[in-house]
């Protein structure tokens, strides 16, 4: 039986080698995935991967500024947002961008404030362009997105691979902010009540490739044919039928997405 459709709503196809994102396209049709959220690094990586959109119109692209990394000079800010102006009807979104949560763990040194009003430019682009915004936010920097979010009323926001308090999570269902969920749904708790507690509605499933992941997954390239799996995890968390879920979880990507 053919499995029914799928989108990855996060992978960064311009960080696979090669030959890795080749298989992965060729295989596309095979795993039955529609279409894919390729985000982006940097100026450079938004160029990348709206070069891949262009070329295969089952790519989506978004630019953004990953806030994992150095901050960029005001020049690289100042043309990456010129970029995604002048591309905007190209681009499905404005991302990946946020806060470098990880980063200043290795680093308690790091001062956030400049990260901060980085990612206000973006969305404050978000707004203008009426763009989604893909956000990586987790634990304590998500309240300080969601703030930034409400200051300019808006609502188009998708947090990848999202972890954060009870509080956070009401919040963020209260503003109609979509979730998404990488195939760790499979084995990390955190994960699985996550699923449990935000509407059906709201979430999508995603891969963050080329990241890798443990335990089933071990050893394994990441590929979007492992939403498969987490699929099958969704549906028997949320007590649903899988062709149920692989229909909400479309519809959510597509209609977010606009694709
Ligand atoms: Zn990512």
């Amino acid at each position: 039986m053919c499995k029914p459709f799928l989108i990855d709503a996060h992978i960064h196809l311009d960080l696979y080698e090669m030959e890795e994102r080749e298989k992965i396209l060729q295989e596309l049709d095979l795993y039955s995935v529609e279409a894919l959220i390729s985000v982006s690094f940097h100026l450079q990586s938004s160029k990348q991967n709206l070069a891949f959109a262009n070329r295969d119109r089952r790519i989506k692209a978004a630019a953004g500024f990953h806030p994992e990394q150095e901050l960029p000079s005001v020049r690289e800010v100042d043309e990456l947002l010129a970029y995604i102006q002048r591309n905007h009807e190209d681009l499905a979104a404005i991302g990946e961008v946020g806060l470098p949560y990880y980063k200043m763990k290795s680093d308690p040194s790091m001062v956030l404030t400049p990260y901060i009003e980085l990612l206000e430019r973006f969305i404050i682009e978000s707004k203008l362009l009426d763009k989604p915004i893909i956000l990586h936010g987790v634990y304590e920097h998500a309240p300080i997105i969601c703030d930034l979010l409400e200051k300019h009323s808006v609502s188009k926001a998708h947090f990848h691979w999202f972890k954060g308090d009870k509080e956070t999570i009401e919040r963020m269902i209260r503003n109609g902010y979509y979730v998404s969920v990488t195939p760790d749904v499979l084995y990390e708790e955190e994960i699985q009540q996550l699923v449990r507690n935000y509407p059906i509605e709201r979430l999508m499933v995603e891969t963050d490739g080329p990241w890798r992941f443990g335990d089933v997954f071990q050893e394994r390239m990441t590929h979007p044919g492992m939403m498969h799996r987490s699929i099958e995890k969704i549906a028997e968390i949320k007590g649903m039928s899988e062709a149920a879920v692989y229909k909400q979880m479309f519809w959510n990507t597509s209609e977010f997405y606009g694709i």
